[in-house]
Formats: C-alpha cells, structure tokens, sequence
C-alpha cells in the first residue's frame, strides 16, 4: 500500500464514529472532492456508499479499472445509470435510512432518487459534512505547502517580466506556463490578472487591457498538486505609487498582518475578521471591504472554516486558511493581500512566499 493510502481508512473510521448512528445505516457521498477524501479515488464522476463495516464505490464503466486501482480496500460496483445504480444498491441491502449530502444532490435528483427506493428514509445531512476536511494531516499539508511554494516561485519569475504595454491576459498565461513548468496541474482557478481600475473588481476576469504606468495590479491565484490548491494575492503598481495608494497599501498590510499575528488555534473565525474589518474600519474605508477575510483551502480552494464576521467556526490546528483584507475603490483601483497559512497550537505557519511588502514593478 503506498504510504498515503494508509490514510484512507483513518477517515472513513472517523466519519463512521461521527456520523453512523444507530438508526442510520449508511452514508451516500456525491461530493467528488469527499469521494477523493474519502477513499483516493480521483475520477470526476461516482458516488460512495459508506456502511458500518464496509463501503462501496459505485462508478460508470469509464472509471472501474480506475476505481480498482486507486480506492484500495473498498468494494467496486459499476452502474449504466447512476440513480438506478444506486437504487439498486440500497434496494438490494434492504436499508432503512441513509444519509446523503444535501448539498451535493439537486432537490430534482433527490425526488427521482426518492421515487426509486420509496421504503428508503433518506434523510438530508449538512452541517454534520462540511467539516469533515477542515483539519489537515501531515501529508495534506506537505502538498498544501508544495504548491504554495510551486506558486510563489512562479510568481516572482514572472513578475520580471511584467511591463507597460503587456496585456491583463499575458500576464497570466505566462504565470500559468511557470506553474505548470514547476510541476502545477494547473491553476488552482482562473487566474486573475486585474490592472488600474480593473483591479477595484474584486473578482475581475484578466482581458485585453494593457497595463500602464502607475497602474495598481492585483493578481490572485494558485497551483494544483495532488488535487490540493495554493491560494495567495499580491498587489503590484507600475512605475510609481501615489501617496494615496501607498496609504492605502499600508492600511491593508497592518490589517493583514494584525490578522496573521492573531491566527492560532482556539480563537474564533469571527474574531480574525473583526480584527482585519475593525482595522480597515478605523481608517474609514469600511463599505470598501466588500467581502470576507478569508476562508479553508485544500481539495476545493474555498472551504470550511469561512473567516467572517458573522462565521461560528473556531480555528483549530492542522485547518489551513487564507487571509485577505481588500479595499476596493470603484472606477480607481483595488488592493487585496491574501496569503495561505498553517494555524498552530500558539501561531501560524504563512505557507505562501511571496513578499507582501508594497512592490514596485
Ligand atoms: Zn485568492
Ligand atoms: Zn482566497
């Protein structure tokens, strides 16, 4: 067995002791990215079937021999269609009540699902699910790291070549090329590349726009490895920083860092963004900090916990999260300084490696 797999059963013990109680016999996973948490099965389409004491994979004839080879130990079924498949299955055990993830089955697919196994009590989970990856193991956090790392790198070779006169879209394929040229599967998202007052759009899609002298840019975005994604932001300007903008810069930085210096386990999310919003507030420009101050990265790039203001989660060691206060002023520019880090007992691990200090292209 190779060295990750030994995790696989690890988790699946974890969410049988949490999540099967006496009166529900089964869990039914359709999130892809739980299915791949859950049992190392990488294919973009499938569901998982998880009982007491086993567990069944149940895929479409694309992905059998994939199945086999990656979900070790669990239990292979191939279906033609996936609803009766899974009737099938649950018709075929005789089960009473399963569980499944409401968030990742349509109230359409659900009622059809309903109509095939109408002995079946298919009760709807949510919260019970969404933290079960909120806290990452070590190996997790050694490919959060690696693409962290495989971003910043690429990041900082391309950011030499950015000049007056390239366009939002250059600037972006040429970080996207470096990723890749590094090891990146890919980039974590679209890339963002947002120049002058494009980068006051929070999520601006890179176009033809040539940048310019004294333009502010805002570039977000990250590397793939293994499935887990890099998330950070960095804001340049071209040329030179007006005072106003240096201000600002400075305002968003100490929101940043303020935050960075409080993130340790035990303290609430809600905390971190009073501490960015309370921050940016104070220098008046709150209605211009028009999102969250963060979020979880891993399998999915934004995940639980979600670090806002009106957010019930607690930060524990081992969640890995980004930190990124914004202001956006419409029609001039925008500045946001996201990085991704490791909360610990007493403190973070910043992952990312890009210097947040007011860059100057
Ligand atoms: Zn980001
Ligand atoms: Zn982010």
């Amino acid at each position: 067995m190779p060295p990750e797999a030994a995790r696989f059963p690890d988790r699946l013990w974890r969410v049988r002791q949490s999540l099967l109680t006496d009166d529900l016999e089964a869990l039914l996973f359709l999130d892809m990215r739980n299915i791949r948490y859950l049992t190392g099965f990488t294919g973009s389409d499938g569901v998982f079937l998880l009982e007491r004491h086993q567990s069944l994979l149940m895929v479409d004839g694309r992905y059998t021999t994939q199945a086999g080879m990656e979900a070790r130990g669990i239990g292979v079924f191939q279906y033609r269609e996936k609803l009766a498949g899974i009737a099938e299955v649950i018709a075929d055990k005789a089960m009473r009540a399963v569980g499944f993830e409401a968030a990742a089955l349509s109230f359409e697919t659900y009622g059809k699902l309903k109509e095939k196994v109408p002995a079946t009590n298919l009760r709807p989970l949510g919260e019970e699910l969404v933290n079960i990856r909120a806290i990452k193991d070590a190996g997790e956090v050694a490919l959060l790291r690696t693409a962290a790392t495989m971003a910043s790198r690429a990041l900082i070779a391309t950011r030499e070549l950015i000049r007056p006169g390239m366009e939002e879209n250059e600037v972006a394929l040429e970080l996207e090329y470096r990723m890749r040229q590094n090891g990146s599967t890919g980039a974590s998202f679209p890339i963002i590349v947002a120049a002058g007052a494009n980068s006051a759009l929070p999520h601006a899609t890179p176009g033809t726009r040539k940048l310019a002298p004294g333009d502010a840019l805002v570039i977000d975005y990250g590397a793939v490895v293994a499935g887990y994604h890099s998330d950070e932001t960095c804001t340049f300007v071209l040329g030179e920083a007006s005072g106003r903008f240096t201000e600002v810069y400075e305002i968003v930085k100490t929101a940043h860092d303020r935050a960075l210096a409080a993130v340790k386990a035990g303290v609430t999310c809600a905390e971190i963004d009073h501490l960015t919003r309370d921050c940016i507030e104070q220098a008046g420009l709150g209605r211009f900090f028009s999102h969250g101050t963060g979020h979880g990265v891993g399998l999915d790039v934004h995940e639980p916990p979600r670090i806002a203001p009106s957010s019930q989660a607690v930060l524990a060691a081992g969640m890995v999260v980004t930190i990124e206060p914004g202001v956006y002023l419409p029609g001039e520019w925008g500045i946001r300084i996201e990085d991704m880090v490791l909360v610990r007992e007493h403190d973070c691990e910043v992952l990312t490696g890009t210097p947040k200090n007011l860059t100057i292209l």
